[in-house]
């Protein structure tokens, strides 16, 4: 398992009725919410930034496609928006997007356009099965370290950082065991082995130190 982030997307929120400072891998933006949900519209709503995620990717995918093909379509526009109903107890959210060409293309071309869209990966994930798992930590948690050691190399574990990504024990079950205590066995691996299973540690919760340079 690997996440498509290198660093996870960072946000934050002060008192401040109700901007939110979104930290990307390439600077910041504010998300918001609207005046009359009592924010200060200083920056798109979470359904903006949702429906915003879907217009990019559709439009990106459809500009790798069109240039691939070397077609000649030099403009393409989307819209998006979305409404919820109920069925049951069920929420079902639909979202509509218009794509617009700004000129001619062929039926085939067309057809052929929208089965990309369709599949690009944006819209893959919204209309697959999804599973949004939350953690929760603080400050104090921040500080907390373990550390485990063969005498020659130091894994230090911040359980905070930890996503249960499952990488360590599914791929070196011999070192990193949930269900024994400590659930670390640096006798398990070589020190070479445990240093590049630690490097594969996709959130930072594992690190390492050699011994002789703490
Ligand atoms: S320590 Fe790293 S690799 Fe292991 S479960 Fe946690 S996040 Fe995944």
């Amino acid at each position: 398992m690997k996440y498509m982030l290198e660093n996870p997307l960072e946000g934050s929120i002060g008192l401040v009725k109700y901007a939110c400072e979104i930290t990307w891998r390439n600077g910041k933006f504010m998300a918001d919410e609207p005046v009359k949900a009592g924010g200060a519209d200083t920056g798109p709503d979470p359904y903006t930034l949702l429906l915003s995620s879907l217009a990019s990717c559709t439009l990106i995918t459809l500009r790798m496609y069109i240039d691939r093909k070397g077609w000649d379509i030099a403009h393409i526009a989307v819209k998006a928006n979305l409404y919820q109903t109920k069925k049951d107890d069920t929420v079902i959210t639909i979202i509509d997007r218009d794509i617009n060409f700004l000129q001619e293309v062929t039926a085939e071309q067309r057809s052929k356009l929208l089965e990309i869209a369709e599949a690009c990966p944006i819209s893959k994930i919204l209309q697959g099965d999804i599973l949004v798992r939350t953690y929760t930590y603080n400050d104090a948690d921040a500080e907390k370290q373990l550390k485990y050691t063969n005498g020659q190399v130091t894994v230090v574990w911040k359980p905070e950082f930890c996503k249960h990504s499952g990488r360590c024990v599914t791929q070196m079950p011999t070192v990193f065991n949930l269900n024994e205590r400590p659930w670390v066995n640096m006798q398990g691996a070589t020190t070479e082995e445990i240093i590049a299973q630690v490097n594969k540690c996709p959130t930072g919760a594992l690190r390492f130190f050699e011994n002789s340079t703490p």
